[in-house]
């Protein structure tokens, strides 16, 4: 193998996340010291609660280098309150409440209202073949995307209808929903691509370099 995939460990869905890495037989840590992060070559930003992990990062002095990795291109997966850290602009978010961004699009934090804390319902995601069992927890969506951003699924049918739930943009990737949860590792696979095509691509540079 020759990457590593980090899962951020200061609170949330981590073990989740770890254990569907390695079925797919990666190489996965958890991540919580900058000396970890330096050692990855993709990171899972799980879901959790984003104010939490926002402040944890500062505690664990992890906020900036976290931003200048995701920046400097590291292929970053946010899945839900991930999501929200990745994104450069919020909508209700809590007072002040910043991230790390580097996704050009604006969450709506908590969107799906109280009624419906959670859900579950089936998605069609692009380069996937057949539903992706998707569960919602307090999940953001996406209200707005940039220009360079691919648009890989949107709710289905219901008051929700048609909005963005997963995007990519160039190395970096999010999803409203837990794919860590319910048993389908198919996205995890699409952020594991991400994370050997960025490898591929740095070993290329490296060879031109070294002609
Ligand atoms: N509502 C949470 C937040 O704002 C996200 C929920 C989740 O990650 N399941 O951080």
């Amino acid at each position: 193998m020759d990457h590593t995939i980090g899962v951020l460990a200061l609170q949330g869905d981590v073990r989740e996340h770890l254990a569907v890495l390695r079925r797919l037989g990666e190489d996965a840590i958890a991540v919580r010291r900058p000396r970890e992060l330096a050692a990855v070559d993709g990171l899972i930003i799980p879901g959790g609660e984003s104010t939490t992990m926002i402040k944890l990062a500062r505690i664990f002095e992890l906020f900036e280098p976290l931003k200048a990795r995701v920046r400097a291109g590291l292929p970053t997966f946010g899945t839900c309150a991930g999501m929200i850290l990745l994104a450069d602009r919020i909508e209700d978010g809590a007072a002040g409440q910043e991230t790390l961004g580097g996704l050009d699009i604006t969450v709506r934090r908590n969107a799906f209202g109280r009624q419906v804390d959670s859900f579950e319902g089936d998605l069609t995601v692009q380069g996937l073949d057949g539903p992706v069992h998707a569960i919602f927890i307090r999940a953001p969506w996406v209200e707005a995307v940039g220009e360079g951003v691919e648009v890989l699924a949107r709710v289905p049918a219901g008051p929700a209808a048609g909005r963005i739930v997963a995007v990519r943009q160039g190395s970096l990737m999010a999803t409203s929903f837990h794919p860590e949860v319910g048993g389908d590792a198919r996205v995890h696979e699409l952020f594991v691509d991400l994370v050997r095509r960025a490898r591929a691509e740095l070993r290329t540079d490296e060879e031109t370099k070294r002609d």
